[in-house]
């Protein structure tokens, strides 16, 4: 057992696909907190884009997306049978929707907008009062939550992260090439680490975790002498007193 904080922090950052919300998902049934998918959140924001005609020849009409951004209710409920949280957009269920492709291309430039940004922050750390939770995303050791307890940040080489997400999009019967993965994935990171605010970055007091040859059950082994380290031997001090 592990003497974590109370309403204990984790952030789990780094570039598209690299298993964040894999990684970020064992931790939280690990320890029996809340898994919150910020990306989820800006992928939700896109699609009201796209239902809303503010998306027209490929680019986006941001005057009318900031007039229109109080229009967009994100939410997020459980779903019993498939044990998940699923993200709702003015009460709809779009969890699969959000993961398309259309979605995918335009996420990054509609993630760019400053006021977009601040909604999904607010949201964010509204989401984090009185509960704790591991939050993954782009932003979250540096911007929305620079007092994380524990700020990961994950990477892997960029042919992998491509497979992983061909494999998951093949899986649901999208069909897509390789390369069109590839690069959709180097686009967006390129993007996210380039935008003026809040880009991709590694938080100067993270952890970084190179995952490329290590699947989940290797990395729960490495997270939890993480956690053995930091929190553990608190416990056995405690102990002795
Ligand atoms: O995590 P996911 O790949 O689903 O995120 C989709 C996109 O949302 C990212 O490529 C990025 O543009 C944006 N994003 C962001 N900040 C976050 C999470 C995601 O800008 N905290």
């Amino acid at each position: 057992m592990y003497h974590i904080p109370e309403n204990i922090v984790i952030a789990v950052d780094g570039p598209s696909s690299s298993g964040k919300s894999t990684f970020a998902k064992a931790i939280a049934s690990e320890l029996g907190i809340t898994y919150i998918d910020s990306g989820a959140m800006y992928r939700a924001v896109t699609l009201f884009c796209l239902r809303n005609g503010l998306i027209i020849d490929g680019i986006i009409d941001i005057p009318s997306l900031i007039h229109r951004l109080n229009q967009i209710k994100i939410e997020f409920r459980f779903n019993d049978t498939l044990n998940r949280l699923e993200t709702y957009l003015n009460g709809e269920n779009v969890e699969d929707e959000i993961r398309n492709v259309a979605v995918s291309k335009f996420v990054s430039p509609v993630s760019k907008v400053e006021p977009v940004r601040e909604k999904m922050v607010d949201l964010q750390r509204s989401m984090a009062k009185d509960r704790s939770v591991v939050m993954d995303g782009r932003d979250i050791g540096t911007v929305v939550f620079p007092e994380a307890d524990i700020k990961l940040f994950l990477i892997a080489n960029e042919e992998v992260r491509a497979r992983r997400r061909y494999d998951e999009l093949r899986q649901k019967g999208i069909n897509i090439s390789f390369q069109d993965v590839l690069n959709n994935i180097s686009d967006r990171d390129y993007q996210d680490s380039n935008r003026s605010i809040s880009p991709l970055a590694q938080a100067k007091d993270a952890i970084a975790l190179d995952n490329s040859n290590m699947g989940v059950d290797g990395q729960m082994e490495w997270f939890r002498k993480l956690l053995d380290s930091k929190y553990g031997k608190k416990q056995k001090n405690e102990s002795q007193d």
